[in-house]
């Protein structure tokens, strides 16, 4: 096999996470890399705005995006693991429906797997251990920041996803790391999706009980829902007071960054 052979063999690829980073780094690295190939993670239960952003991205794309692990998604695994809702410290969610899946999806293929952290991010993402899977930050390497994607995102026609009126990450309806106010606003934008979160906590056939939130159980958490929009009004007061001038969906943002105790790596950019 001569050189020029191996090399077509190296394949580029993108994780879509339906989120705007993943998004933007879609539009900009096209005309950078010919022959990329996006992916996106289905676990069956994202949002339905996310669903509806990947499809409209895909046409703006002019490619298709491969849906992984389409045909098993969260309800298989979680009957694989008894039931056992995953929780941060148990993430088997996003070892069995992004991790895995991702890495199948390469196989043995040398690869190269671009990934949409900003240089205004202290954090690394998902690194594969797997050495065929070189992972590069396109972002990172041209000092591109939120703004920049932002207008990446004005620019390209696709706008923002529209959960990020109300809610600040992609991933799952149910992700237990959610802040408290976005289950309150599930509630209320996605009443029968909260439903379906309170009904995974309470419907176990050995009678079990789990919660997606450490500290309480959904019913409990939404008894507050008063306290907890003005706990999060006072926030967004302060945080606008320190942010001038800057769009709202940015003070929220910023807020929710601030309660964050973690997020996922894999599922949120
Ligand atoms: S979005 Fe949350 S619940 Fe869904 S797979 Fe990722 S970590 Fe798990």
């Amino acid at each position: 096999m001569n050189e020029k052979s191996s090399e077509k063999k190296v394949r580029h690829v993108l994780g879509l996470s339906g989120g705007k980073d993943s998004t933007a780094l879609a539009f900009y690295l096209q005309g950078r890399v010919p022959d990329i190939e996006y992916f996106f993670c289905d676990t069956h239960k994202e949002l339905p705005e996310t669903y509806a952003y990947l499809k409209k991205l895909e046409i703006l794309l002019g490619k298709k995006i491969t849906l992984l692990e389409s045909e098993r998604g969260f309800d298989h695994w979680l009957n694989v693991y008894g039931g056992f809702l995953p929780s941060p410290k148990a993430r088997w969610c996003t070892k069995q429906l992004k991790i895995i899946p991702t890495e199948k999806f390469i196989g043995n293929d040398k690869a190269i797997s671009y990934i949409a952290i900003r240089a205004d991010e202290d954090r690394v993402g998902y690194i594969s251990t797997k050495p065929n899977i070189k992972p590069v930050f396109p972002f990172m390497k041209a000092g591109l920041v939120k703004e920049d994607i932002v207008k990446i995102i004005e620019e390209s026609g696709i706008g923002m996803p529209e959960y990020y009126n109300w809610r600040s990450r992609s991933g799952c309806y149910f992700c237990f790391f959610q802040r408290k106010i976005e289950w309150v606003r599930l509630s209320e934008i996605h009443p029968n999706l909260f439903e379906r979160a309170v009904r995974y906590e309470q419907e176990h056939s050995d009678g079990r009980k789990y919660s997606w939130n450490q500290e309480e159980s959904l019913r409990e958490l939404i008894k507050r829902k008063d306290r907890i929009i003005e706990d999060h009004k006072k926030m967004m007061e302060l945080k606008k007071k320190n942010l001038p001038n800057r769009p709202l969906m940015e003070v929220f943002d910023s807020v929710l960054d601030d309660e964050a105790e973690d997020f996922c790596f894999v599922c949120n950019l």
